[in-house]
């Protein structure tokens, strides 16, 4: 007996003990494994002819037997080699390399009910333990000359040992559990209760399920019936495809439930919750088309990895040929799952030729649009939803206002939301600025680690102190997405902390230049002692309450700096900083007089506190701590 890997089982006892509560899945998920085990043949089959796999070929077999307590689930796809078998059913979750630490949280998470572990793991196959006290999984790959067989009882371990079976693919045996005074699995060992799991969960996979089905017919009449003869019925067996395949991105959105399409989602996409949105196309004309898309109510764990695919499912009439077809998604809409279905597309489609395919970027083209303006139906319509939307796939918009340099400002840039310092809520550029009025001429934002702290920095304090609002970032994408825009609907967006913000009047910068060129010796040591960590001081013309702040000349600001410190290959990019000096501030009389007496101590150790309180306030990390800290016990003595 093989032991499952640690962390596979705890998560198995996690899900046997009914985390997940709806058992009834399992059947979906072994059937959705037995249409991509299909399809990976079908797919074999379209470069090699000497394959036949057809979608009537394919069937996905399902029987039970009462007496035995037994379902069998059975596919005549790809199968597993005795590597694949280990691999695969071995590990739960084996393709990625999720530490188990993650599904620990997950699990206390899941108990509140904020997530679903099933879900975010993938496992899939595993959810059989649910219904069953065993399972044995025969199967023989495609091309191999000897089957395998994996038998489990979902607790311990699992033995693998050679098996007889004739044609490649999988058979599924679950031995299910009996019957407890809580639990009754004796539905699953009906006709009708598989029936209903299958045309419930499993109705648009696109090969035929298929299963023997009790039927009543007639019998014949006697010749020697007499004219009160009453006709007998008679029950047989036939074997019946139970699910109706037909396309549900073919059918009108009016005529088809919305729990259809959430089974659809469900099964065809893995996921464990319904969809946010559905959204249905069909295109005549030039070219004709289907397309059915859904937005996730959660981002995928792995949505940010560099492992996530993005892509649409590609078919021609009906026939899958392409699962990811990247070409027909933008990256900033990587998150959207669907199918796109057109019979004016050729078959032999091929990546190469994808990129220059007219048609195909047409559809593409159409895709992005019906997006956009169903997520902007969304924002104005449903602004709730639309927040936990851009909660779960806002970074990826930002991301794509970056990367593109700005220039897909016209898709992206209202449609995304920032926290308001004034207005407490998100709210979308728009909303600013018809919150500032006509006389707004500049879109004020701060970017940092959280929106308290960010509220309480001096430099915010001071914009909002004159009327502005200002947007509080938190993400690391916000203020190089920002920088990108570098406008909206024309007016300039400013980060508070960067250099001249057009807030101050012509008084306020005289006042300013007047001070700086009485105290010119004083700033000058300043500048001399703090040397090349900034590059200049000055006096500020926004402090109120605080007698410094750091701020950034040039195009990288504080907080980008921070955040690509953080990144593996950063190449050390620094921000221009100044150090403003509030020149009403009782400090600065104290550094006058120092400066007047000649005390040069005294001015070098304010400074190095000063610009570490400065740094300290901005949330970045300050050089040496400890001497910070001496130097501040020296003047508490
Ligand atoms: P998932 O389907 O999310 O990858 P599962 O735990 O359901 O996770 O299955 C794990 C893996 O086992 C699959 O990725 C697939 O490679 C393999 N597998 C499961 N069922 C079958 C099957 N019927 N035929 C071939 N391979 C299968």
């Amino acid at each position: 007996m093989r032991k499952f890997k640690t962390e596979s089982k705890k998560l198995l006892d996690l899900m046997i003990n009914s985390i997940y509560t709806n058992r009834d899945i399992f059947l979906r998920e072994l059937i959705s494994n037995a249409s991509d085990a299909s399809d990976k043949l079908h797919f074999k089959s379209l470069t090699d002819t000497s394959i036949k796999a057809g979608r009537d070929d394919l069937t996905i077999d399902i029987a039970f037997d009462h007496e035995a307590r037994t379902i069998t689930v059975s596919d005549h796809g790809i199968g597993m080699d005795k590597d694949e078998l280990e691999k695969n059913l071995g590990t739960i979750a084996h393709s990625d390399s999720m530490e188990f630490k993650r599904s620990e949280e997950a699990a206390e998470q899941e108990k509140q009910g904020d997530v679903d572990i099933i879900g975010q793991f993938g496992v899939g196959f595993y959810s059989a333990f649910m219904v069953a006290s065993k399972v044995c999984v025969v199967t023989k790959a495609y091309g191999s000359d000897q089957a395998y067989r994996w038998e489990s009882d979902g607790v311990e371990g699992y033995t693998i040992t050679e098996a007889d079976k004739k044609d490649n693919g999988t058979d599924i045996i679950l031995t299910i559990k009996p019957n407890t005074d809580d639990d009754n699995y004796d539905e699953y060992l009906t006709e009708y209760g598989l029936k209903d799991l299958i045309k419930r969960y499993s109705n648009y996979v696109r090969y035929p399920i298929k299963m023997e089905c009790t039927k009543s017919r007639q019998k014949p009449k006697p010749e020697d019936a007499g004219d009160d003869y009453k006709p007998e019925y008679e029950e047989y067996k036939e074997i019946d495809t139970i699910n109706s395949m037909t396309p549900i991105w073919k059918r009108r959105k009016s005529d088809v439930k919305q729990e259809e399409y959430n089974e659809f989602y469900k099964s065809e996409f893995h996921d464990y919750s319904d969809p946010a949105r559905t959204i249905s196309v069909h295109a005549e004309g030039a070219i004709a088309y289907d397309v059915l898309l859904f937005i996730p109510s959660r981002a995928p764990y792995d949505l940010y990895s560099k492992d996530y695919k993005k892509g649409l499912e590609l078919y021609s009439s009906n026939v899958l040929i392409m699962e990811k077809c990247e070409e027909l998604i933008p990256d900033y809409f990587n998150f959207v799952r669907g199918v796109v279905d057109s019979q004016d597309l050729s078959l032999n489609i091929s990546r190469e030729t994808l990129q220059h395919n007219s048609q195909l970027q047409a559809i593409a083209h159409k895709i992005e649009k019906k997006i956009k303006s169903d997520l902007a139906s969304m924002r104005d319509n449903d602004r709730e939803a639309y927040e936990k939307f851009f909660e779960n796939f806002g970074r990826g918009l930002k991301y794509g206002l970056y990367a593109s340099y700005g220039g897909r400002k016209d898709v992206l840039a209202d449609l995304l939301l920032f926290y308001s310092a004034k207005q407490k809520k998100m709210i979308t550029l728009d909303e600013y600025l018809k919150d500032a009025g006509d006389s707004c001429e500049s879109i004020y934002y701060a970017a940092g680690d959280s929106t308290d702290r960010l509220g309480k920095t001096p430099i915010v304090k001071s914009v909002l102190d004159k009327g502005h609002d200002v947007l509080l970032c938190t993400q690391d994408v916000d203020d190089f997405c920002m920088s990108a825009m570098r406008d909206y609907s024309d007016k300039p967006l400013k980060n508070v902390a960067g250099g001249d913000l057009g807030l101050e009047s012509d008084d306020d910068k005289a006042a300013a230049k007047e001070v700086t060129d009485q105290n010119g010796d004083l700033f000058s040591a300043m500048k001399d002692k703090l040397g090349d960590r900034i590059s200049k001081v000055v006096v500020s013309t926004r402090l109120t309450d605080a007698p410094v702040c750091l701020t950034a000349e040039g195009p990288v600001s504080l907080e980008m700096e921070k955040v690509m410190s953080q990144m593996p290959d950063s190449q050390g990019v620094k921000s221009s900083r100044v150090l403003e000096v509030n020149a009403k501030h009782p400090i600065f009389k104290t550094l006058q007089d120092a400066q007047k007496a000649g005390d040069k101590d005294k001015v070098d150790a304010y400074t190095d506190i000063l610009y570490d309180q400065a740094l300290l306030v901005e949330g970045l990390p300050i050089d040496d701590p400890v001497a910070y800290a001496q130097a501040v016990c020296k003047l508490m003595k």
